[in-house]
């Protein structure tokens, strides 16, 4: 049986801070250290990664907002909640750490108390969301489909279609400029970005069997039994009106004022001998090109006719 204790990483440069921690919550959790930021980054990225990060702001070399800007930028590492440590009275670092995605703050010198209520708070609040990702196949941040459920259905309904000898289309997209608006606006505003868009992705296809999922980071996926490219861009344009008319200012992208989608369209009757994944691939094609004529646009390609790869 796997050891039910969450794991906790403690960076800090001071090895006294380290020292009170460890002794404070190695009683009841697994604790792992790190002296600087680049370790913090290698520590995290290898083995079980940690359920929670405790994290100096103030540390020579790379800081914590740097070391949390790292670890937000990363698909692998983005959802690990850190708590950041900084030193009494200091509110500004906090607020700066709150925008950079940080779940909450500990203050130096240590209370005990409140740092084990503020611990465990989050660890409790990370195996929920563990738990319920895993139970309902729903993403953790925005609440629509995850990306196994939607591997699962996507699998469910080539077969469907194989079957039945029925179209199948899928439209993947993905938010234009996204870096760019986290990096200017902050990882909490980027994070409401990404629930306001999956949201009003969400409700454009209406059928039962549609599908629409966070793929990953900000990219999105639907999938559409039965549906031929006609219907399937009247989708994709549908989706991309919906993001548009959030109207969700974006000083900083090149397509527009405001936060737009890019879609990638593919269409396809799938067939035994091909993979599941070539459709992945042509949708993915088509958004390739979609950001390459301007983004805020879809591009479509048609398989329906002929089934060559290149
Ligand atoms: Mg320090």
């Amino acid at each position: 049986m796997d050891d039910e204790r969450q794991k906790i990483l403690i960076v800090d440069d001071e090895r006294f801070n380290i020292n009170v921690l460890v002794e404070l919550l190695k009683p009841e959790h697994k604790t792992t250290v790190a002296k600087n930021g680049r370790q913090a980054l290698e520590r995290v990225l290898m083995g079980t990664p940690p359920d929670l990060i405790l994290l100096d702001v103030m540390m020579p070399g790379m800081d914590g907002y740097e070391v949390i800007q790292k670890l937000k930028d990363n698909e692998k590492t983005k959802n690990i909640p850190v708590i950041f440590i900084t030193a009494l009275s200091q509110t500004s670092d906090e607020a700066k750490g709150f925008d950079l995605g940080a779940v909450d703050y500990i203050t130096k010198p240590f209370q005990p108390t409140i740092v084990k209520a503020r611990v465990n708070t989050h660890l409790r609040l990370k195996r929920k969301s563990d738990l319920l990702e895993s139970l309902v196949a729903l993403d953790g941040l925005t609440e629509i489909p995850n990306r196994r459920r939607f591997d699962e259905t996507l699998d469910l309904e080539w077969k469907r279609a194989i079957r039945n000898n029925n179209l199948l289309s899928l439209v993947l997209m993905d938010i234009d400029h996204f870096k760019l608006y986290n990096d200017n606006y902050g990882h909490a505003a980027g994070d409401v970005c990404l629930k306001k868009v999956a949201r009003s992705i969400e409700k454009v296809p209406q059928r039962p069997a549609d599908l629409v999922a966070r793929y990953g980071g900000e990219e999105f996926v639907a999938v559409l039994p039965e549906t031929d490219g006609e219907g399937a861009t009247q989708i994709a344009e549908q989706m991309r009106e919906a993001v548009f008319s959030l109207g969700v200012t974006h000083e900083f992208s090149s397509a527009s004022d405001v936060v737009t989608i890019s879609l990638g369209v593919a269409t396809i009757y799938p067939v035994v001998e091909i993979d599941q994944k070539y459709l992945i691939e042509q949708a993915d094609k088509g958004l390739y090109d979609a950001k390459e004529e301007g983004r805020n646009r879809f591009v479509d390609v048609d398989m329906t006719i002929s089934y060559d790869t290149d």
